[in-house]
């Protein structure tokens, strides 16, 4: 199976094929489809086994089929991650997949300065990717419009868990408009998850690799 075979955008497959990936990993094979189809998902996946590309490829392709419609003009995608080092990785990820595409991705973490994340935010952004304390103290100062967003991604969602940030992940979703995709990327299920899992996502697709 191929990139092509999974029905993505020519610009984002010469964009991986510049990269150097052949072919699609067991993740991206059966992720890609389901976010195409703007289904919730739940997976089961490690790092290492391509799942940023997993998510990023498909949620790269609805932007560019939004663009030159409504309601395009604010954050259209929010990755959730447990650590600024993985919101950094992501980030990297979407830059690296967008690269010559009109989409710009910004990361916003904490301990580090949120005039400088406020200002790339105003510049325009299309892909957030975000610790969730920083991203709270966004939406508490009301510094940050998400009502055009379409899609919700946690990744690593245990350690998000393992790490303390249930609070503050309600707290976020009570934020988020209620109509939109998400995908909850987790490394090890367990009661905690399912449950989290449970309140997030809407008849889901469930994938193992
Ligand atoms: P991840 O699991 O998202 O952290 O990705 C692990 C590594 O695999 C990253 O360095 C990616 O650049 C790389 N990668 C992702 N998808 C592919 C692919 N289809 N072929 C080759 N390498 C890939």
């Amino acid at each position: 199976m191929s990139f092509a075979s999974l029905k993505l955008h020519h610009d984002i497959i010469q964009q991986v094929t510049k990269l150097g990936y052949s072919a699609p990993t067991p993740i991206q094979l059966a992720a890609i489809p389901v976010v195409l189809s703007g289904k919730d998902l739940m997976a089961g996946a490690q790092t290492g086994t391509g799942k940023t590309a997993a998510f990023a490829l498909p949620l790269l392709q609805h932007i560019l089929n939004k663009q030159g419609s409504h309601n395009t003009e604010g954050i259209q995608v929010l990755v959730l991650t447990p650590t600024r080092e993985l919101a950094q990785q992501v980030h990297t990820s979407f830059i690296k997949y967008s690269t010559g595409l009109p989409i710009k991705s910004v990361v916003a973490y904490g301990g580090a300065s949120i005039n400088v994340q406020l200002d790339a935010l105003k510049q325009g952004c299309d892909v957030l990717v975000a610790t969730p304390g920083r991203l709270l103290e966004l939406i508490m100062k009301n510094l940050i419009d998400l009502s055009y967003l379409q899609t919700l991604v946690l990744d690593e969602a245990d350690r998000m868990l393992d790490m303390g940030f249930i609070i503050d992940i309600q707290r976020v979703l009570k934020k988020l408009p209620v109509s939109r995709q998400t995908l909850f990327f987790s490394a090890t299920f367990n009661d905690d998850i399912f449950a989290l899992s449970k309140t997030l996502l809407k008849d889901p697709q469930l994938i193992e690799v």
